[in-house]
């Protein structure tokens, strides 16, 4: 019987792709978890969206069914104390705060129906003087170009807003407003890690910023925001309305690139993970004050502790990376599934002087092009699916390199190695390929819910599960697999400058 003074923390880990639940035990370690698929919805190409209803209720099946596998080993669902949440950020849910149901979609960060309201906000006095306030530019990217083209499109979004009933969030603030019951206790919130994919936060003050709120000429008598409050906190995001763990305190909220960072450890200056999901971020701590990057990066809340000052971080964003893989399964048809991809990709040698630039929706850091789409160039009679394999796994790594060269420019901190994790990592290959494009070791956790884990942390150090950071200094430490770089300096950069060409030839296909 296992004893029942032991001490569990919950995590809600709401991605792209999927929903999950998990519960860590005080050693970090995962005994329970359920994950769940949900659709995704392409309306047109460029547009990406989620049924907001379907995610909560994704999350909901996910806790029911991983607290039940939980019970069946002998647990008791009251040792669980609290529960964190982390979630893909930017995506942006509308709804109306009388009824508590959404008027729209939700729109997923990847979306690029803005490309046209952005460049015709960009031309207003100010628009470059924003990335120093909020620390992201102006682009598709944040939530207030998906805010805006709503406002503008949707009637019944438009309808709301000058009725003044118009609720924005990001996903954390749609489901702690839900998990919590919805306008009835109307708990509304969001953390600085969240908030501050909006542009509507200042970096300095964790607050909203009348002059961006004002740039963006929306009048928060209308507008309902989340109140902005610590990443942990026991009181502010209320508990859980329903499901079996009815009750229990939602402790801990961090967007998802900022969790991979506590649950890779990321608590000093200097230390990055780089996450390859979906997308691939890139994070660096650079301590307690923000660093705006002049270099083609983001500065972004990495955590905002219950009794410590907030961190920071620099952050490199991809758009394409793991959908890079589902891409060769679902429309080239090349592979049955995610893992067969190093498979194919060793069946030839290197690349075979294919290049493939992954800009579905655009590139993102450290280059910033929206108008650059998915080109593939060096194709000749010699070329087979293993070289086009291999040049989708590489245009993930290459980018990489691209962020983490500006990221020491910025930063000043010169990286001795990057913690990995994400559903890619799990590719030998590309970890591989990755070690030798930067020349420097790459480091693979055993457990890999480290974005799980990050928001587990946040949950429970709010509730003294855990009390500080020197008590993770174990968790997730043994057997790590290291990928040490394999390829000369002078081979590094030629396939980088190739690599350079290939992006600066594949600009304007879009315009
Ligand atoms: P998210 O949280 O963004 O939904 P995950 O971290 O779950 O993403 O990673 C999912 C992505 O990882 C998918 O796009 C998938 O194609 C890719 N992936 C999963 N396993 C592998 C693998 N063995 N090799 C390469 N890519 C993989």
């Amino acid at each position: 019987m296992v004893p029942q003074q032991e001490s569990f923390v919950g995590s809600i880990d709401q991605g792209t792709t999927s929903s999950r639940f998990l519960i860590f035990n005080k050693s970090g370690e995962p005994v329970a978890s359920h994950q769940i698929e949900f659709k995704q919805i392409y309306p047109q190409p460029g547009w990406h969206e989620h049924d907001p209803n379907e995610i909560v209720q994704s999350v909901e099946k996910c806790i029911d069914e991983a607290v039940a596998q939980f019970e069946n080993q002998g647990h008791s669902a009251k040792s669980i104390k609290a529960v964190g949440i982390t979630n893909q950020r930017e995506t942006t849910v509308v709804w109306d705060s009388t009824t508590g149901e959404p008027l729209h979609n939700a729109i997923v960060w990847t979306d690029t129906r803005s490309q046209t309201l952005v460049r015709k906000i960009k031309q207003r006095l100010g628009a470059d003087e924003l990335q120093k306030i909020c620390g992201v530019p102006l682009s598709t990217y944040p939530s207030v170009s998906k805010l805006l083209w709503l406002m503008e499109n949707v009637q019944a979004v438009k309808q709301c807003y000058d009725k003044g009933n118009l609720a924005f969030g990001t996903i954390d603030a749609w489901l702690v407003y839900k998990l919590n019951g919805g306008p009835k206790r109307n708990i509304f919130v969001s953390d600085p890690s969240n908030a501050s994919r909006t542009m509507f936060m200042d970096l300095k003050t964790l607050n909203y910023s009348d002059s961006l709120l004002d740039f963006f000429r929306l009048d928060t008598s209308k507008l309902k925001l989340p109140k902005i409050v610590q990443s942990s906190d026991p009181k502010a995001y209320g508990t859980l309305a329903s499901t079996v763990l009815s009750g229990i305190a939602i402790t801990g909220c961090l967007g998802d690139q900022s969790a991979a960072l506590v649950g890779q450890k990321g608590f000093a200056p200097g230390l990055a993970k780089n996450t390859y999901g979906t997308g691939c971020f890139l994070l660096m701590n650079v301590g307690e004050k923000p660093v705006v990057s002049t270099h083609g990066l983001l500065t972004t809340v990495a955590y905002d502790f219950h009794n410590m000052k907030p961190n920071y971080a620099l952050e490199g964003s991809i758009a394409v990376a793991g959908s890079s893989i589902k891409f060769l399964q679902n429309n080239l048809e090349f592979i049955e599934s995610s893992a067969q991809v190093s498979q194919l990709a060793e069946t030839v040698e290197d690349n075979g002087g294919v290049t493939f630039v992954t800009a579905f929706s655009g590139l993102f850091a450290p280059y910033w092009i929206d108008d650059a789409r998915g080109t593939i160039f060096g194709i000749t009679a010699y070329t087979k699916k293993g070289h086009i394999a291999r040049a989708t796994l590489e245009a993930t790594c290459f980018q990489t390199k691209a962020i983490l060269e500006s990221m020491g420019k910025d930063s000043g901190y010169d990286l001795k190695e990057l913690a990995v994790d994400g559903g890619m990592c799990n590719s030998d290959l590309t970890m591989q390929t990755q070690s030798d494009l930067i020349g420097i070791p790459v480091v693979r956790p055993a457990m890999r819910e480290t974005t799980a884990l990050g928001a587990a942390i946040a949950a429970g150090l709010a509730v003294g599960v855990w009390n500080s950071l020197d008590d993770f200094k174990d968790v997730n430490s043994e057997g790590k697999t290291t990928f040490k770089p394999k390829i000369s300096a002078e081979e590094r950069d030629g396939k980088f400058a190739k690599w350079e060409k290939a992006v600066q030839m594949c600009k304007g296909w879009a315009s």
